[in-house]
């Protein structure tokens, strides 16, 4: 059997929740046995059960090949927040996709416009890529970048954490904050 490596990407506010919930909706409907991993970090969507989480370093990613080897049977494999994860999840996709369907869901771009890198990686890898789109939170035109907005200077390692620090811009509204993201934020937000 061969797979098959699908993205799905797109700013925050842009409903790659909601895709991640359709899916395993779907998948639900027709009695396919997946797997949806996140980032320990990531609290946004709630799909119960299925998720599992680990850490975004290598660490992370053998514990994910660990527990997708324990159920073999699993035919799609999905994992969200895809944007934090070291370069080492390109290693683990591409073994995947040699039998399973995997969908990688995530921020295409950070704060600054910048591509995550190994969105990057398996946006180029992959069969198939979705763009989502939000609505720009100033003049309401499609958005396609994530705007940081109200940081509170005196915490903010915990940015990350909110996504109601960030909302949808179009690339005319989207402005790149003078402020300097803290070391530990730049950490995440470079992968
Ligand atoms: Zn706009």
């Amino acid at each position: 059997m061969s797979g098959r490596l699908e993205v799905v990407c797109g700013p925050v506010g842009s409903g790659k929740s909601k895709e991640i919930e359709r899916i395993v909706s779907t998948l639900k409907h027709v009695h396919v046995p997946f797997l949806v991993f996140k980032p320990e970090f990531k609290h946004s969507s709630d799909i119960g059960e299925h998720v599992i989480k680990s850490s975004v370093d290598k660490k992370g990613v053998d514990f994910m090949l660990h527990i997708a080897e324990k159920f073999p049977d699993t035919e799609t494999i999905i994992i969200d927040g895809a944007n934090f994860y070291t370069s080492d999840i390109i290693d683990a996709v591409e073994k995947w996709v040699k039998a399973n369907r995997v969908i990688c869901v995530g921020l295409d771009t950070d704060f600054s416009g910048k591509p995550f890198a190994t969105m990057a990686m398996l946006m180029a890898m992959a069969d198939d890529v979705t763009k989502l789109k939000g609505i720009c939170a100033v003049c309401k035109k499609p958005a396609t970048k994530s705007q940081l907005v109200e940081i509170d200077e005196k915490a903010p390692d915990e940015i990350i954490e909110f996504s109601a620090f960030y909302e949808p811009r179009c690339r005319k509204c989207h402005k790149v904050p003078q402020y300097k993201p803290s070391e530990k934020l730049r950490w995440i937000m470079d992968r």
